[in-house]
């Protein structure tokens, strides 16, 4: 058994303080105050050790909280001392393309092998990389890769499964998905077939509900547990609540490439916001929405609704200069991602950014920005029961950051991978 000392916690469920982390066979063993005097505030922990001996693995624990001291996390025979830093569910970027100069369409093993182990970085601990519109070949490549490394397993964050972010979408609300290359008049059984070839590759699929087989796609796709995204959208309201109806759960990237908020006409936007059903990913860099729009989303959501996604692409973690997405040209100046028509084409945004800016700039607490990081991404996607939070017998999938939002402790599935004194 290793322990985990806390100070903050932060589980995804609740906050804590002063709690002792039991990881075993990569897995969180137990969560219990980690001694006396115990905080008033410990309601929600209802086993509490009667005494230290209760603790099956009592000769790994420090002799004397003086072992504790310091704020750098090392290991201290089996024991973990983060606690003077916050710890946290590690975060699930459940919507980006690349980063360090990987692009998820490149289809290697060594690709999306790469951005496992950059992701970790920003505190990431699971994720589904994003394919672009493209050919079929090479969105069929895009997926071999991702089989493979689920396969064979990644070195750095967990593989959720792909999404499949193009070709079924909008010609209007394309943004940076290559025109010609859209299957606007795609058939259920056209996508069924790609989720075929994927053989449990594929976690996710976005498309525009206003599209004339859309129902009859998410349908299918909802039956064999694939999860629908909705965006790159010009539906109208009463398409966009359609598309929920019939299955779609997330909004992709909320505001950006959708049908925008008329008083007459509320489209997709305002289907989102009236729709408690749906969660609405968020790219929250402060380029791609504004701070206030941002803040409208989060006040009309709410903290459990709301998922901070990066989009980021394979200029992340990498300078300015000139990139590719999915085979076309990109700019990235200032940060900031442009195609060659100007438009934003995914962005340079880590995870932990995110959760930043929307403490900083919207003034949430930091237990909400992680759920909208860690929690809501895993409960859109049906893994919540493994994922998404430190409780008992889900996977060992745990962050600590300082207090200057730098993530200084990774452990993917009860492995540390990242520890940083
Ligand atoms: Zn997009």
């Amino acid at each position: 058994m290793t322990y985990l000392r806390t100070g903050v916690c932060h589980t995804g469920e609740g906050s804590l303080s002063n709690v002792l982390i039991g990881v075993e066979n990569g897995r969180i063993a137990s969560v219990r105050p980690a001694g006396d005097p115990f905080p008033a505030d410990f309601g929600s922990i209802r086993d509490m050790p009667a005494s230290p001996a209760d603790f099956g693995s009592a000769r790994d624990m420090p002799a004397s909280p003086a072992d504790f001291a310091g704020a750098s996390p090392r290991p201290a025979g089996g024991v973990i001392d983060l606690s003077g830093l916050t710890v946290l569910p590690g975060f699930i970027d459940i919507h980006f393309h690349g980063g360090n100069g990987y692009d998820v369409m490149q289809g290697t093993y060594e690709a999306i092998n790469g951005l496992s182990l950059h992701k970790l970085a920003e505190g990431v601990t699971s994720f589904c990389p994003a394919t672009m519109t493209d050919t079929p070949e090479n969105i069929r490549r895009a997926l071999s890769g991702v089989r493979g490394a689920l396969e064979r397993g990644t070195d750095g964050a967990r593989i959720i499964g792909a999404f499949i972010e193009g070709p079924y979408i909008s010609r209007e609300f394309r943004g940076a998905h290559t025109e010609r290359l859209l299957r606007p008049d795609f058939t259920a059984r056209e996508v069924e077939e790609l989720i075929d070839f994927g053989a449990g590759a594929v976690a996710s699929v976005a498309l525009a509900p206003e599209l004339p087989n859309a129902l009859e796609t998410i349908a299918a796709l909802r039956r064999r547990g694939v999860n629908v995204r909705l965006g790159h959208t010009a539906a109208t309201f009463a398409e966009a609540k359609a598309g929920i109806a019939a299955g779609g759960n997330v909004a992709i990237h909320t505001y950006n490439a959708m049908s925008p908020l008329n008083h007459r006409e509320p489209g997709m936007v305002g289907a989102v916001m009236t729709e408690p059903g749906i969660y609405a990913e968020l790219i929250c860099d402060f380029i791609h929405v504004h701070p206030a729009a941002a803040a409208i989303l989060l006040k009309m959501k709410g903290p459990d609704k709301v998922i901070l996604v990066t989009d980021c692409i394979s200029a992340g973690g990498l300078g300015d200069g000139e990139y590719n997405l999915g085979g076309e040209p990109v700019t990235v100046a200032g940060g900031v991602v442009r195609n060659s028509e100007g438009r934003l084409a995914g962005s340079t945004l880590s995870v932990i950014t995110a959760v930043r800016n929307v403490c900083e700039t919207l003034n949430a607490p930091l237990a909400d920005a992680a759920r909208m990081a860690s929690a809501n991404p895993a409960k859109a996607l049906g893994i919540y029961d493994r994922t998404g939070s430190i409780s008992e017998g889900k996977t060992a999938d745990i962050i600590a950051i300082d207090g200057e939002y730098n993530v200084r402790f990774v452990m993917v599935g009860g492995e540390v991978k990242i520890m940083r004194g």
